[in-house]
């Protein structure tokens, strides 16, 4: 059924009488059930109590600059909430603000956002601005220095709809932003669909591996949250866990706080591809730098040396450039017996002989100019559609 739409000045004066209101729908972490932040969203009460959904409304205040009046209305009214909740000492969460584009077409939404909310004493922690992924790929390099400033400024920032529309995985890259909302388009029924799967599992992926925050909206079975709890999916948003409330109904779940969800053991719900993010976790936090290398190709890739103290090699690229690299950071003492024991047709030989693994420690200068001991040990594996020789290095510093 087509939804009833009404004319800009019915709206505007609506809007005047403050006859709009803020909904409030949970977001829950996906594991323990708690409740974790919410977003607003805008409702028209009529003079008869009925509610006015967003489609009636924000289409015809989204054609001019006025949409820009009611987002900083609903903005002011979540500030005015939050302010509340402090006063009554009620459990606060963050709650994300929709923005339209048109905010970001002039300079000036980063004032008047720290205008309002420090009007209202509200810590800036607690609002996060949500922008739509179609305005993020309209407004181009200019959206990203303001995105920029206003993380800065301490607030969180997220990308509406991903999914939705077209824009691309490297402008992604370039927003440096908090968190990645996974539009409800892309969760097609109970999520069976093989190759729809696929590209979920790879958005996820995608948006872990850039260390944002993912929430799917939209989650309304069972099946639906089973699967995205397989994909590590973060937090969730939808009709399965709550809709959106009246302020009044969100209040009382607020109060109950974060211990209200039931949580769930994280061994039985997770599925083998977060287990093994779980594992590589662990693995990360023995051993801060982690390689892989492909012998028979003579290539490398390393997957963790963002807390490494010696990082100055590029971080893909010839494993026999690898090592005269490292050997060049070792101590003078230890670099033949690092540049022999690494020699890629030693290692060769060495997993001819059946070895698995082989290890050595030596002295290593950081990028601080201390020499350090580091263990590197690196493990043979074999993979299972090529006759590659694999290895993984696992280094660590041993002081
Ligand atoms: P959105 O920002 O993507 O908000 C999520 C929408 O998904 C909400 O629709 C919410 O009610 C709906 N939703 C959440 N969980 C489920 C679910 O499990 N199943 C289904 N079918 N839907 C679910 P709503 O409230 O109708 O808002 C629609 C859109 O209107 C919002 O999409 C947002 O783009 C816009 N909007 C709402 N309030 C504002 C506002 O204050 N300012 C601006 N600029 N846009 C707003
Ligand atoms: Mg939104
Ligand atoms: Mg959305």
């Amino acid at each position: 059924m087509a939804e009833q739409t009404y004319s800009l000045d019915t709206i505007m004066r609506a809007l005047e009488n403050r006859e709009f209101i803020v909904y409030y729908q949970p977001q829950y972490n996906a594991i323990t059930n708690g409740l974790k932040s919410a977003e607003a969203l805008a409702r028209w009460r009529l003079s008869d109590g009925s509610i006015v959904m967003p489609g009636s409304f924000i289409p015809v205040l989204e054609s001019g600059p006025e949409i820009m009046e009611l987002d900083w209305y609903i903005l002011r009214e979540v500030c005015r909430f939050l302010h509340m909740q402090e006063e009554k000492q009620i459990h606060r969460v963050p709650v994300a603000v929709n923005f339209s584009r048109l905010h970001f077409d002039d300079g000036d939404f980063l004032p008047k956002l720290l205008e309002t909310v420090d009007g209202f004493g509200v810590p800036h922690r607690l609002v996060e601005v949500e922008i739509t992924e179609s305005a993020l790929s309209e407004n181009g390099d200019e959206i990203i220095s303001q995105v920029k400033e206003i993380r800065a400024a301490g607030f969180s920032v997220a990308i509406d709809d991903f999914g939705s529309g077209l824009s691309s995985l490297s402008f992604v890259k370039d927003m440096d932003v908090d968190v990645l909302k996974i539009d409800k388009s892309l969760l097609n029924q109970n999520c069976e669909d093989e190759k729809e799967r696929i590209v979920l599992e790879s958005i996820f992926m995608f948006a872990h591996r850039l260390k944002l925050k993912t929430i799917a909206e939209g989650v309304e079975t069972r099946e639906q949250l089973g699967f995205l709890r397989t994909c590590d999916c973060k937090l969730i948003q939808g009709f399965l866990f709550s809709k959106p409330l009246p302020e009044d109904e969100f209040l009382k779940i607020c109060a109950e706080g974060e211990s209200a969800g039931q949580a769930e053991d994280i061994l039985t719900v997770q599925a083998p591809s977060a287990a093994t993010q779980l594992l590589l976790d662990a693995v990360f936090t023995r051993y801060p730098l982690v390689i892989f290398s492909n012998l028979t190709r003579n290539s490398f890739y390393m997957m963790a040396y963002e807390n490494f103290t010696a990082r100055t090699c590029p971080s893909t690229g010839v494993f026999d450039e690898l090592i005269e690299h490292g050997t060049a950071t070792m101590h003078p003492d230890d670099q033949d017996a690092f540049r022999q024991t690494f020699d890629r047709q030693n290692l060769l030989k060495a997993y001819e002989n059946g070895e698995k693994w082989v290890s050595l420690t030596t002295k290593q200068i950081g990028n601080d100019g201390v020499y350090r001991r580091v263990e590197t040990t690196d493990y043979f594996v074999k993979n299972p559609s090529a006759d590659d020789v694999l290895v993984i290095s696992l280094c660590h510093n041993l002081e």
